[in-house]
């Protein structure tokens, strides 16, 4: 089978098996062979590693992915995709095609199953109306992860990695920082795809740390501080999480706390870093033990 990554042989594949784009699926296929090279190299994959591909289309990044990895398992939904895979892939030996939504597999099964329960690592040019859910949903799966090398529209590359006090500042960027330390590998330009995307992408790069950067008693509450302060940006920390409905503590207990911990009332959520939320989270739990003690 002849090597995908140009717009001549995917135009000829698709038009072979008179295939149709389904833009729910946030189906753009990649037709540029430097920008594929740029994500295998990225991912750091070598001949030892399992990988898993997320949405693998025609199979084109797949070919690249199967030189260079052990073996490679790519889940794709589209049942239309599914007979073109199977052309494409006939040529490699250690790859596995599974029709399914990503969502909804077993991760740590697969880990477990193709990896010796090993850090896996996971590359995709992603669906981009699913990318938080997918990562997210990776992160908080605890799955042995080495690495997530992933293709996402350029602004949410820009939000994982942003810092404290920027405008792209939120809780994307808290979320990601606190299972792994982003890299930004490379950015690619709508006409890198066919069909085209509407968006600038990005090539990020996320090293998952073996230890979360700050220890916090409640990791769920702590979340819920960082969802409730970005949800209302424009108000001070104090009165948007007290206005959260998200949350069950008074303008009193949040003020307590916001002080407990050295910060100015009147601060702003997008001015703190996990560090400041997990003291915060802590402050407000002690503040409730105490409570209970009464
Ligand atoms: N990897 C291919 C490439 O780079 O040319 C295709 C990338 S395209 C942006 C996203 C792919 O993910 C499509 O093939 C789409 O059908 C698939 N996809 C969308 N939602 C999915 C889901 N929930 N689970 C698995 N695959 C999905």
């Amino acid at each position: 089978m002849a090597k995908l990554g140009n717009p001549q042989e995917t135009i000829q594949i698709l038009q072979k098996h008179d295939f149709h784009f389904q833009k729910k699926f946030g189906q753009n296929f990649l037709i540029d062979p430097h920008v594929l090279d740029k994500i295998v190299e990225a991912a750091e994959v070598g001949k030892e590693d399992f990988v898993l591909e997320i949405g693998p289309g025609i199979g084109t990044m797949t070919q690249y992915l199967c030189e260079r990895a052990r073996q490679v398992l790519a889940v794709e939904i589209d049942s239309n995709l599914i007979p073109i895979l199977e052309e494409t892939l006939s040529g490699y030996d250690n790859v596995e095609i599974l029709h399914g939504d990503i969502l909804k597999q077993d991760i740590q099964g697969i880990a477990d199953g193709y990896n010796g329960g090993n850090p896996i690592k996971v590359v995709a040019n992603l669906p981009y109306y699913i990318t938080t859910p997918i990562i997210m949903g990776l992160f908080e799966s605890h799955v042995p992860l080495a690495n997530i090398t992933v293709m996402v529209q350029k602004e949410v590359a820009d939000r994982m990695k942003a810092e404290p006090g920027t405008k792209e500042y939120g809780a994307l960027s808290l979320a990601v920082q606190y299972y792994a330390r982003p890299y930004l590998a490379a950015n690619v330009p709508p006409n890198c795809f066919i069909p085209r995307p509407g968006v600038g992408s990005a090539v990020i790069r996320l090293d998952c740390l073996k230890k979360t950067p700050v220890e916090v008693q409640d990791e769920g509450l702590m979340f819920r501080l960082i969802r409730a302060s970005f949800n209302q940006r424009r108000k001070t920390l104090q009165n948007g999480l007290a206005n959260s409905g998200e949350l069950n503590f008074s303008k009193e207990e949040i003020g307590r706390a916001i002080e407990k911990i050295g910060l100015p009332a009147a601060i702003r959520g997008e001015r703190l870093g996990l560090k400041e939320f997990a003291a915060l989270a802590d402050e407000l739990v002690k503040g409730k033990d105490g409570k209970k003690d009464e």
